[in-house]
């Protein structure tokens, strides 16, 4: 398999030689007519599957009656959503945006703001995105070094580390409750706890970056419901919408809410397109969807050497992961990375168990 360039593009993704043409549920088909079984899901964005019917439906709806009015005034869609967050949250306010690191910058003003501090402690390992604030505080000094300097005053911390650096100068813990950018690996519940206790008792507040881990994708609606651990605020995008650009930053009705008009501004956040179309992923993401999400987990843990939770998985391969991923493209199957020798298998939470299987039975035959 060839990577493909293209010279029309800036080279900032390696991309593989493949040009998809449409999706149904856990399948794609390329320019070609070859079908392959998606187990990318966009990098856990398409959280229901392509073309899922509902939130479909309900972007069709919003696109015929109202595509834009900016934030100068209020849409449905996004009370209908902000609405949805905050019970499933159990009392949030919410800012939206486009974006993962979006929402990621969203929590650091927000943060800053509230406490009056500056300081921001974050995990080594971590990933929060590309932009210059989210940047800051990922834990990969690889993916920060050729873009310094960045914000200053964040202290990047192990497990073990993380109780030194929480101060009363600490506006803000964040971390992911999985990390998934840096190779699909669960904090211990212990690590969330004592994040927990750590800003309860310097006056910091905890976000969770739930970008890659929530609207389902752990098992739970949010991922720190199977830890237990409740933050102040927590981010969300990828799966929100399925796939149409949306990000949010919900602030715990207990949290401080630090913002006031003028401190911060999105053009396109609450676009009511998204909106309405994450308005029925929310909808869609039901008990009977998450025990679905565990019981799959459960069948993709027969691989052996799988790590993560609910359907944000690495399979350890112990050798490059690259090849494998070109070997299983061949196959007609999508898997990603997670790091440089596992793969990462996130697929639609819909994703049936005979689809399961026929994925598991490839993925043995491919790394054979
Ligand atoms: N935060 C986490 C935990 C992520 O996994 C990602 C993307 O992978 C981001 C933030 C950035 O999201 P986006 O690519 O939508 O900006």
């Amino acid at each position: 398999m060839t990577v493909a360039t293209s010279a029309r593009l800036l080279p900032t993704y390696a991309r593989l030689g493949v040009t998809f043409v449409e999706g149904d549920g856990a399948w794609l088909v390329d320019a070609n007519g070859k079908r392959y079984l998606d187990l990318v899901a966009g990098i856990a964005v398409v959280a229901l599957g392509h073309r899922h019917p509902a939130p479909m439906a309900a972007a069709h709806a919003q696109l015929d009656r109202l595509w834009h009015v900016s934030n100068l005034y209020s849409t449905e869609p996004m009370e209908a959503l902000a609405g949805r967050l905050s019970d499933r949250f159990g009392g949030a306010r919410a800012f939206f945006c486009n974006s993962g690191t979006e929402a990621v910058e969203a929590a650091l003003k927000w943060a800053r703001k509230a406490t009056g501090r500056k300081e921001l402690v974050a995990l080594e390992g971590s990933f929060h995105g590309r932009t210059m604030g989210a940047l800051s505080v990922t834990g990969q000094p690889a993916k920060r070094a050729p873009f310094e300097p960045l914000v200053p005053h964040v202290r990047f911390v192990t497990p073990e580390t993380l109780a030194d650096a929480v101060t009363d100068e600490t506006a803000a813990i964040l971390l992911e409750p999985v990390q998934g950018e840096g190779g699909v690996r669960p904090l211990e519940a212990d690590t969330l706890t004592l994040a927990r206790a750590l800003a309860d008792d310097h006056g910091a507040l905890l976000v969770f970056d739930e970008v890659q881990t929530g609207v389902g994708r752990c098992g739970a609606f949010f991922a720190w419901e199977r830890f237990g651990v409740r933050p102040d605020a927590v981010t969300l995008a990828k799966g929100l919408a399925n796939g149409l650009p949306i990000g949010v930053l919900l602030v715990s009705d207990d949290a401080p809410t630090g913002l006031e008009p003028g401190d911060h501004a999105s053009t396109f956040g609450g676009n009511p397109v998204s909106c309405a179309a994450a308005c029925a992923v929310v909808d869609a993401v039901d008990a009977g969807l998450l025990a679905h999400v565990r019981e799959i987990s459960n069948r993709f843990a027969r691989l052996g050497a799988v790590r993560g939770l609910g359907l944000l998985l690495a399979l350890e391969l112990g050798r490059p992961a690259g090849p494998v991923v070109e070997a299983a493209l061949e196959r007609g199957l999508l898997v990603g990375t997670a790091g440089e020798t596992a793969l990462r298998l996130t697929p639609p939470l819909t994703i049936t168990a005979a689809e399961t299987d026929a994925a598991i039975d490839l993925l043995r035959e491919v790394i054979a």
